[in-house]
This record gives C-alpha cells, structure tokens and sequence, in this order.
C-alpha cells in the first residue's frame, strides 16, 4: 500500500536556529548560537564525535609565527593562489585574518596541542603554505600530532555540553521547510524510534560535510553523503562549483585510507619505480609540498609513462622511513599505525604504497563570509536567501576555490562557525514567534520519504551507489577530457534515471539502515551530476580542474563560480557568478591572477 504523506505523525519543535550537523563546523556554530543567547538545537545522523572531523590528521592553518616568522596576509596570498583565482578574497581574508585567535580560542578551550620545547603551540609545515608570498615554505600548520581534527572535535563537543546546547543524535534530516521567502527550518526522521519531527526555525544552518562517497575510491567517512545539498538543491537552490573535487595525493594504495600530508611536512618523500624523486622536476621550490592538486597530477603523470611501481605500475612510493621510529612515534603516530593495518608496512623500515584519492569538496551551498545562503536573482549574483546557512565542507564560502590548501578546512569550519553564531545574533531577536508554516510545508519531505519506503523497482541502493561511484572514479578524475567527461555525464545521466527502479526492500521504520542508504543515495546523486555537468561545461584547467583538451587556465572566460540547478527529473541547469576579486578592508589589496609559479 502507498502511504500518503498525511499518514505519518509529526512532533513539532520551535527554535531559534537549527543546525544540522555536529562535525566542526555544526558544533562551533551550535555553541555559538547559545552563547548568544539564541535557542539552539542541532540535529546529527551521527553521534557528534563520529563526525568525519574526527578523521583529520594534520593540522589547522593560522599565521601564528611560532617557529618562524609569518604573517596572515602571506597566508591569505597563498590561499588564493592555492584556490588559482577562484577563492572569494574578502571571504579569504576574513578567514586568515581570524585564524589567529580562532586557534587561540581553540587551544584555550582545551585542545592538547603538540609544543615547542619553549611550551608554544607546535606548527608543522603543509603544502602551499609559504613566507613572503611564495619565497619558501613556512611552518603554518597547528597540530596535535597526526589526530588534530580528532582533538578539536572533542573539544568543541565539550564546549557544547558546556553551553547546554540541546542535541538530537542520530536523526536524520531529510528537507527543507521552505515558504515563499525563504527556509524556516527542517524535517527530520528520529532513526531509533521512526518519528517523524519538524523543527522550525529562523535560521537553519547545514553543516553535513562534503559528498566524498559519490567517488568509489574516497578519504572520507561513508557518512559524507552530501546530505545538506541534496536537500538544498531539492528546494530548487543552486549548487557551487561542484566540478572542484580534491584528489589527496596519498590515500594508501587499494584502501584508500588517509597518510596526511604532514608526513611530507615532517620530510617525507615520493618516489617512482626508478626510485626517482620525482616532485623535484615537477615543482622545483615546493618540491613534494607543491599543492594538492599539482602533486596529485605529477604522481598520475608517472603512473601513466610508465614509472609506476609494483606488477601493475600503478601506484607510487612514500618515504618516511629516513625519519627513524623516533620522529615517527612522536609526530606521526597514527599514520605510521595506518601504515601498518592497511598496508602491512613498517614505515620506520619501508615506503607506503600510495595513490590520489578523492579527498574533498571545494564545492557546496554558495554563502556569503557571514554564512548566509546565496541564491543568486537576475542583476543580483549577492542575493541571500532568507533563513538558511551553509558552513564547514558542505558550504562552499568560497575560501577554498579551485582547490584547498591542507589545514585551510579545519579553520573554515571554526571561522565560518562562528561567523554563523555572529551573524545569526545580528538579525534574530531571541524568542521571536514563528510565522505560520504553509500548511504543505511538510509534503517535500513527506514525499522523498515515501518515494525511498515505498521503493520497488529491481535495483538495491548498493547496485545504483556502485553504478555512479565506477562513473564518477573513471570520467570525473584527476585528468579530464572532454570524452570522458561527456561519456561521465551521459553515465551519470543512466544512473540517475535508474533511481526509479530502486528497491528498498525493509518496510519498517526503526533503525532501517536500508531506508537511511536509499535516502543518502539520493542525496549523492544530485552532488554526481552537478560535479560532472559542471565539468563537462567548463573549457579550461584551473585547480583541480585538469582538462587534458583544455590545459591553460583562462581567466577571460571562466573567473567566475559555477551554479548548478538539478531538478526533479535529475536534470541539471547550470548559471554563473562573479568571483569575489575585491577584499574586506584597505590592509590587502586585491590580488590579481598571475601566471602559475610553484
Ligand atoms: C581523512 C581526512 C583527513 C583530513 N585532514 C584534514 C586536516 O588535517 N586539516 C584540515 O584542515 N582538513 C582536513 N580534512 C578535511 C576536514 O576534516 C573536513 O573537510 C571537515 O572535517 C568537514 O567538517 P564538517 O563539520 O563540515 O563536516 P563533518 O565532520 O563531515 O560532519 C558532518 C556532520 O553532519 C551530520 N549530517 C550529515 N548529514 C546529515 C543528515 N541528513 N541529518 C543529520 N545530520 C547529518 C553528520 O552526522 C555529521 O555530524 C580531512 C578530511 C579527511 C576525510
């Protein structure tokens, strides 16, 4: 029997703001909300210290010059370099400017920072990160050994419980409440009991993280399913820059689990089969801490003339056994075990077999640097829309751009967190009534619900999940051409059409893992389709966009954001706006493209 949307009961909660999400940039944002005074609930699928943050290794940027001198403006300049032009630079400066105390904040909040002999927080070097706008690397990256977000997560979710924020653990949000004037909250599904319940809010923050797992080969969590775009673009709002996907290029061989790039910060190297120190000839100053995107393609380089290693000659070598067990122990000690239970390796006596692999989302919900929501009008590309928030990886502010330099995610999300809190104490007054909900307010959610319950086709959410990993994995890669990119889309295209057929075969409601997959499938497949699309469309190489038939970056034409529409048939509109090219304040200028230096 097909139920109707009227068939479900539904519990109704009244807040001031929602958030949904507790990774880093949820949990910043939720306490911030309560320490102004803003009632606050956050809404997570996961228990919060699950979050993917939990995963991050190496460290949080800030110009704090404890091991050498440096200055925020060297970290802004590298940060829109490292983005190739398409960062928004007032959002840029905004984020290095406050990452200062953001980190302060942090190590006074309590997180166990590693230190210098002289007792100050230590800091690591990380690619991309330079003093004097380019002349050598600067060690920049804050870090507690190699579990740096796993120490800030912790404690920002004892921040939390510090402020009494209010928390609904493993419910998951399915849409948007929407109006005619903007967003007033989010439905959401409680997976232990199967209720259904509706929060109302003035502002509904989505901080769910990146989309990693629409690749087959990713870094990130299974739970990075792209859940706060796919509600968004539901409630026919655009997606940004979707086609940025960063490839990191040391996932362990066949596992695809993270070696941080501060092994290589700590003296690390890659080789290839002639034992060749390969990134030398690649990027003679930055040598292997080159950005991401640039060390990712040097390695694919390799691999596809032939100097890969092993009996396939596909993958590469990573050196790290020069540092002896000391050094290792100390610094790198997560990774030296990940080494050995991924990759039967002793990394204090042999290389880690590695290859790029997906990485992160520089795309996501197009926000201003004060969190809002953009959805760009005819003669306004500013336009916000009234009532949501986007921050941390699921956001796309644009800090990141083109491509992210290490560290710079850590900090987004404790910068743009507490912008949202900032923000939020700006323009609601606490305890503000509710207007009315249109009385379908429900129904969007009501119906994706039911459309996944009352599945039944012949396909199961793994069969369709695998379909548009193999397509994104093989057409939507570190090097793209215009075949394999429409050859990706048109793939793309089959699979999502293939939702129709989808199956799900348990009925019930209460803790059905099968129901929670078919709901995160369909949000991956818009985030798929606007990455592809998105690629196919854009002529040129800028970040880690590299389009083999278009090898320059052409800031002529395409110095500008991608915005993408996907419907409900699953069809994609794309648009643009305009790059942020202007700054915040007089103390940076603006700064303008030049020609590639590494
Ligand atoms: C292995 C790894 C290492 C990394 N290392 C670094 C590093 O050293 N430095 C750095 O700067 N960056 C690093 N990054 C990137 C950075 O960690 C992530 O971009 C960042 O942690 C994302 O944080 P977030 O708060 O946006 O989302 P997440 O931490 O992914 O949290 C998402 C939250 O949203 C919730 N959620 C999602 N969907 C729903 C839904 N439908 N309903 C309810 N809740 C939902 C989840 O429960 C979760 O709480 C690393 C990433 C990975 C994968």
């Amino acid at each position: 029997m097909v139920s109707t949307p009227s068939a479900y009961p539904i519990i109704d909660h009244d807040y001031d703001v929602i958030v949904v999400g507790a990774g880093g940039a949820g949990l910043r944002a939720t306490f911030g909300m309560v320490q102004q005074g803003l009632k606050t609930a956050c809404i997570t699928k996961v228990f919060p210290t699950r979050s993917h943050t939990v995963a991050a290794q190496g460290g949080i940027g800030a110009a704090l010059g404890n091991m050498a001198e440096d200055n925020w403006v060297w970290h802004m300049y590298d940060t829109v370099k490292g983005s190739d032009w398409l960062g928004d630079q007032d959002a840029i400066e905004y984020m290095c400017r406050e990452a200062i105390p953001a980190v302060y904040e942090l190590e006074h909040a309590g997180v166990p920072f590693s230190r210098t002999p002289d007792g100050k927080i230590y800091q690591r070097p990380f690619g991309g990160h330079m003093r004097n706008f380019g002349e050598a690397p600067v060690q920049r990256a804050c870090a507690a050994a190699d579990s740096t977000g796993h120490a800030i997560l912790h404690t920002l979710y004892q921040q939390s419980l510090k402020y009494n924020a209010e928390f609904f653990v493993e419910y998951f949000a399915i849409d948007l409440l929407m109006d005619g004037e903007g967003c007033r909250g989010v439905v959401a599904l409680d997976m232990a009991t199967g209720t259904l319940h509706r929060f109302r809010a003035h502002q509904t923050v989505l901080a769910t993280g990146g989309y990693g797992r629409a690749y087959f080969s990713c870094t990130s969590a299974h739970t990075c399913t792209g859940d706060g775009s796919g509600m968004v673009a539901r409630a026919g709002l655009p997606l940004q820059d979707m086609e940025f996907v960063q490839f990191h290029p040391t996932g362990v061989y066949g596992a695809g689990v993270l070696i941080t790039e501060g092994a290589r910060g700590e003296g690390g190297y890659l080789t290839n089969s002639e034992g060749d120190r390969f990134m030398e000839r690649y990027a003679p100053t930055a040598k292997d801490l080159a950005s991401r995107d640039v060390v990712s393609r040097a390695m694919t380089m390799e691999i596809r003339e032939g100097r890969g290693v092993g009996p396939e000659k596909d993958h590469i070598m990573l050196h790290l056994e020069h540092l002896g067990g000391e050094v290792l122990y100390q610094l790198l000690p997560g990774i030296t075990e990940t080494a050995k239970v991924f990759a039967g390796v002793d990394a204090t006596k042999a290389p880690i077999p590695v290859l790029p692999t997906v990485h992160y989302n520089m795309g996501g919900v197009p926000t201003n640097y004060m969190a809002e929501a953009i959805d760009p009008k005819p003669g306004k590309p500013e336009n916000v829309l009234p009532g949501l928030m986007a921050v941390g990886e699921a956001a796309c502010v644009s800090v990141h751009g083109a491509n992210r330099l290490g560290t710079n995610s850590l900090l987004d999300l404790v910068v743009f967190g507490r912008a949202a809190a900032l923000r939020a104490k700006d323009i609601i007054k606490p305890g503000t009534p509710h207007r009315p909900l249109p009385k379908d307010s429900a129904d969007r959610a009501l119906a994706t619900l039911d459309r996944a319950r009352n599945a039944n086709g012949s396909m199961t959410t793994a069969m369709i999940r695998k379909n548009m990993q193999r397509a994104m994995q093989n057409d939507a890669a570190v090097f793209r051409t215009s075949k394999t990119l429409k050859q990706g889309a048109e793939k793309m295209d089959q699979v999502a059409q293939s939702l129709k057929d989808l199956k799900v075969s348990d009925r019930s409601l209460i803790f059905n893992t099968d129901l929670i997959e078919a709901l995160e499938l369909y949000n991956l497949i818009p985030c798929a389709l606007a990455t592809i699309v998105g690629g196919e469309a854009r002529h040129e190489s800028r970040g880690a966009h590299a389009h083999e038939d278009y090898p320059n970056r052409d800031d002529q034409n395409w110095m500008k954001h991608t915005l993408a529409y996907v419907d409900d048939k699953q069809k994609v509109r794309l648009d643009y706006r305009p790059v942020h090219t202007y700054t915040l304040t007089n103390e940076v200028k603006y700064i303008p493209p030049k020609a590639r230096v590494y």
